[in-house]
């Protein structure tokens, strides 16, 4: 371990949460390289003296899963291993005034939108020529581009818009230019995302513009895969239906997080829409992107979830046959409108009804991937795990869906298969999550 006095200054960027957090880690990334800053993200390595944490204030879990985070940093500074520890990101916005005097160890508090203040902290100067320039930290061949941050929908259990603002999109030019720069360096899928992606443009272009969106950048040369994460039921644009319908360099698919089945909750909940309209949503939908695989999250536990409401849900979950769907157990949020409901169910209630969904879901998935065995999906691999390369088709997003598992001893067009190359695969056999096949 090099001594204190000899340390050179290096950062490790340690990142927190979801996939939103994940960029405005990379934009630091890139801002402190272009500094000429030696900076690392996620370094097991223990060699950098200065650490920033980009935490995550959304829901209990996530709160305590940064807090020891912060605790762990604060340790290693105390024991002389590092020197500076910084805390940013959605926890640190909500929650600095209390964690400032909690934990006195660490040496700066920023919010979600002190980029400029952070970068002074660690002497570094904002450098605006980087904006769309963005160094990533996902494998090259996909990332992440975030069309807007914040968010204006009323959702009663949601803090996010507490940490995050309002909804303020991005501008087009700059979001086209961010892409080219990427699919330059090699990207070849862009994941979409923001708080609600059916927002876009609403605030600078007067219009929801989400489907010319999509169509300039799927016309980006060199991106093979435009995908849409986190857009909201309500007041749907259907146009971008038809853009994912006819584009090819599309996916056909979409993550919409419904949250629940029943038309009481959705009331209780503010979501703006009846189960009737989702369900008619999620047919339209279906009618005019045929094949479409649709991924939706949940929320199980809400204050005011009685017994027949959960039931609505799970005969929803029934009827509707997701392509994915990931469940949360609500957690009771402070300043948001729930929190003044009572939160009756006990954490083991909560955990039953989701563990009742998940295993419904996971025979619903299992069935829809039987009816998947003999066909051929193009699958973009992302990485090696011991013999086998592991990828995904159009229909699953990174982390949070389903995987194609080849042996690694394969080839496509005469060469072997290569992290980041796509190629076509027949699958032999399906289980519940995950796909196996071989190239063809
Ligand atoms: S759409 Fe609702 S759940 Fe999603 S970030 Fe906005 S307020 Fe929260």
């Amino acid at each position: 371990m090099k001594t204190k006095g000899l340390r050179t200054n290096k950062i490790n960027i340690v990142t927190l949460g979801c996939s939103k957090n994940l960029v405005d880690s990379e934009v630091l990334f890139t801002q402190l390289r272009g500094n000429g800053m030696d900076v690392t993200h996620e370094s097991k390595k223990d060699d950098a003296n200065i650490v920033v944490i980009n935490t995550c204030g959304f829901i209990d879990n996530a709160k305590e899963e940064s807090i020891n985070t912060i605790l762990r940093y604060a340790d290693a500074k105390e024991a002389g291993v590092v020197d500076k520890v910084y805390v940013t990101g959605c926890l640190s916005h909500r929650y600095k005034d209390e964690l400032e005097l909690e934990i006195p160890t660490v040496d700066a508090w920023f919010g979600t939108n002190e980029l400029p203040r952070l970068l002074k902290t660690l002497r570094a100067d904002y450098k605006k020529e980087l904006v769309g320039e963005r160094l990533l930290t996902t494998p090259a061949h996909y990332a992440y581009l975030k069309i807007a941050e914040g968010c204006d929908r009323p959702c009663s259990f949601c803090a996010i818009p507490l940490m995050r603002g309002k909804h303020v999109s991005r501008p087009m030019d700059e979001l086209v230019t961010e892409a080219r720069s990427l699919a330059r360096r090699g990207t070849k899928e862009l994941i979409l995302i923001a708080q609600d992606l059916t927002y876009y443009g609403l605030d600078i272009y007067k219009k929801r513009n989400l489907s010319e969106l999509i169509t300039q950048l799927a016309d980006v040369e060199g991106i093979d895969w435009v995908r849409l994460q986190y857009a909201y039921p309500s007041g749907f644009p259907l146009d971008v239906l038809d853009v994912m319908r006819d584009h090819t360099s599309v996916c056909k698919y979409l993550d919409m997080p419904l949250q629940t089945g029943s038309t009481e909750m959705l009331k209780i909940m503010r979501r703006g829409i009846t189960r009737e309209k989702t369900e008619a949503l999620v047919e339209t939908i279906r009618e005019r992107v045929p094949g479409i695989a649709l991924r939706t999250t949940l929320i199980v536990g809400h204050p005011g979830e009685t017994e027949a409401m959960f039931e609505e849900t799970y005969n929803f979950v029934e009827r509707m046959r997701f392509d994915r769907l990931g469940v949360f157990t609500y957690s009771h949020e402070d300043d948001t409108h729930s929190f003044s409901l009572p939160d009756e169910l006990s954490a083991d209630e909560k955990q039953e009804r989701a563990d009742a969904i998940m295993e419904l879901q996971q025979g619903i998935s299992f069935e829809m991937n039987q009816a998947r065995v003999g066909q051929t999906y193009r699958v973009l691999f992302d990485r090696k795990e011991g013999g086998y390369f592991i990828g995904r088709t159009q229909f699953d997003s990174p982390e949070v869906d389903n995987e194609v598992i080849i042996s690694a001893d394969q080839y496509r067009d005469g060469g072997p298969v290569r992290l980041g190359d796509f190629a076509n695969v027949q699958i032999e056999r399906a289980e519940e999550f995950d796909l196996y096949g071989r190239v063809v």
